[in-house]
């Protein structure tokens, strides 16, 4: 049985802005995956059950191969127009707002309240009206279903995939240290309205193009060794025209980690702009959070990004000289 924990007051101020929202807009991150996708779907269909009519706008489109888990509202994004109409703003899975790229101006010149709704570290400067904040939960899914309980709403096939979307991804299905019980037991809620883990891994991880397994093994031939074994980094040019392949990243960082010396996995990849994506993770106990803020980024301890500036030359160098001056390996 999945039983949420109580609310703290903070929570409760959340969720009672939530509640009272006849058109609540919800942002998520720029290049939006599964979390921010899966947790707005579910609390956009949730809320229509309670009358409100949500609207969706995310700084990108979503990547293809999510239409399955499309709330009634539509996953909406930004074409460089007014904002959607609305009378609250609703972040999800993200607390910096720079990470709405270029809708944050829009958004903060919004006189509707804002909430965020996250499990990230926080920043150090809020820009929000009320938090519903859990850095133990698994992802910002969960934080949905326990909105959604909150206000009464029942889980049903159609929320619950979207919280099973999101409970997916952010754990590598259930793989990655932030898998906990309560994500488990949440899981096994979904899985009784008939939402299916492998529905899912189908849906997300075996609709591929023809060309991923080839671009897997460019990317895995680029692997350097730094620091005696310890970190593996994979420097990604454009020209290797990879850059639409979605989930080639994160399968090659997967197989980095599966190298026992290894505890940091670093994926430098240049975008199409010139900047430059880096994504980290590592074993516990060694943590990537303080690289990737290092690097004006953030995340979670175990699994963090940052855009740095091109070209990619330099930006190798800058990730060299933080790695460097952080120390990912603290012992106890
Ligand atoms: P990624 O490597 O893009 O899959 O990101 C790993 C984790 O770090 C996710 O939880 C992201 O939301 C977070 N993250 C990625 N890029 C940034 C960034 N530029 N700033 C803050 N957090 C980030
Ligand atoms: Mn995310
Ligand atoms: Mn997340």
């Amino acid at each position: 049985m999945w039983t949420p924990p109580a609310l703290d007051a903070r929570q409760q101020e959340a969720v009672a802005l939530i509640g009272a929202a006849r058109r609540p807009l919800f942002v998520g991150h720029e290049r939006p995956d599964a979390d921010v996708l899966g947790s707005q779907a579910a609390l956009a269909d949730g809320l229509s059950r309670r009358g409100a009519e949500p609207v969706i706008c995310n700084p990108d489109a979503p990547e293809s191969g999510f239409s399955f888990a499309a709330p009634a509202c539509g996953f909406g994004w930004d074409k460089g127009r007014r904002l959607p109409q609305h009378d609250l703003i609703v972040f999800c899975d993200l607390s910096e707002v720079g990470r709405t790229a270029g809708l944050a101006e829009r958004l903060l010149a919004s006189p509707a309240k804002k909430v965020v709704v996250d499990h990230h570290r926080l920043p150090d400067d809020p820009f929000w009206d009320a938090l519903f904040w859990d850095v133990e939960a698994a992802a910002t899914g969960v934080l949905a279903a326990r909105i959604l309980h909150a206000l009464d709403v029942h889980l049903d096939a159609e929320i619950a995939r979207g919280v099973l979307l999101a409970l997916v991804s952010d754990t590598g299905f259930f793989r990655f240290d932030n898998t906990n019980a309560e994500a488990l037991e949440l899981a096994a809620e979904c899985a009784r309205l008939g939402v299916r883990t492998a529905d899912i891994f189908r849906e997300l991880k075996q609709g591929r193009e023809a060309r991923f397994p080839a671009a897997l093994g460019a990317l895995l031939t680029r692997t350097e060794y730094l620091d005696e074994g310890r970190v593996a980094l994979i420097v990604e040019e454009r020209e290797l025209g990879l850059g639409g392949l979605v989930g080639v990243g994160d399968l090659a960082l997967d197989v980095l980690r599966s190298v026992g010396e290894v505890d940091v996995a670093l994926h430098l990849r240049e975008l199409e702009d010139g900047r430059c994506k880096l994504s980290a993770r590592s074993k516990e106990p060694a943590e990537v959070h303080g690289l990737a803020s290092g690097l004006g980024g953030g995340g979670h301890s175990r699994a963090a990004g940052a855009t740095l500036s091109g070209p990619l030359p330099a930006a190798r160098e800058r990730l060299l000289r933080e790695l460097d001056a952080v120390d990912v390996r603290p012992r106890s």
